[in-house]
């Protein structure tokens, strides 16, 4: 364990929302561990690295080994997307920013909604992808991966949730994800299976 005040844990991530979400699945997985042990990359002065990586563990893998490399602490990290079966899987790992700007969600699932406008239901079969990866400063690298099929929805719904949510009909369920609770998604997200394998991981170090 590490000196009093030092975090075990870094999640090379600045983004607020995903940092609770992916808390929220790792706690319950980690006996023993308080939320100041699962630190975030904003508590550190990192710069986001060039995601160069063409899958989703590739980028993944590469923002654990910049925020490990300028920490000296293990670190986790994840990369995500939407995978649309009749798209031959895109946007995947340009999920983030296929409208032309970088976390622009509203423009994102506009742009989606408008190019599917003629796909009938039978074929607009869809999965978010999350891979979730380790770096420790020992150099023990490993990345893994979870998906929630689904399909899209004609139109938005929901107030819940980020991203794509609001026009993402998970498989089984009749409502967008971004109707669903924050514990009804985790337990069935590709970030909650993701995250959930690569806690065994951590708590294996
Ligand atoms: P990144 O993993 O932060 O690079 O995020 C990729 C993008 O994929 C996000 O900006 C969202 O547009 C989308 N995305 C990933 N996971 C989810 C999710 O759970 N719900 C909705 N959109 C998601």
């Amino acid at each position: 364990m590490p000196p009093a005040g030092v975090p075990r844990l870094v999640f090379a991530s600045h983004n607020a929302h995903k940092r609770e979400e992916v808390w929220a699945i790792l706690e319950p997985l980690l006996p023993g561990w308080t939320a100041p042990d699962f630190a975030s990359a904003s508590d550190f002065d990192v710069p986001p690295p060039v995601e160069d990586g063409v899958t989703f563990a590739d980028n993944a893998l590469v923002k654990a080994r910049a925020v490990c490399a300028a920490t000296g602490l293990p670190t986790v990290a994840d990369d995500s997307g939407l995978a649309v079966d009749v798209m031959g899987g895109a946007p995947g790992i340009f999920s983030a920013l296929w409208s032309g700007v970088h976390g622009a969600d509203e423009d994102n699932l506009r742009l989606l909604l408008a190019q599917l406008v003629d796909i009938p239901d039978e074929h607009r079969g869809a999965a978010f992808v999350c891979a979730a990866a380790l770096v420790t400063p020992e150099g023990h690298e490993v990345a893994r991966e979870g998906r929630m099929e689904g399909r899209i929805a004609r139109q938005a719904a929901g107030g819940g949730g980020f991203g794509y949510d609001p026009i993402f009909v998970p498989a089984g369920h009749e409502v967008t994800a971004a109707e669903l609770t924050a514990a009804q998604k985790n337990a069935i997200s590709h970030r909650g299976k993701a995250f959930a394998a690569i806690a065994v991981d951590i708590a294996a170090l």
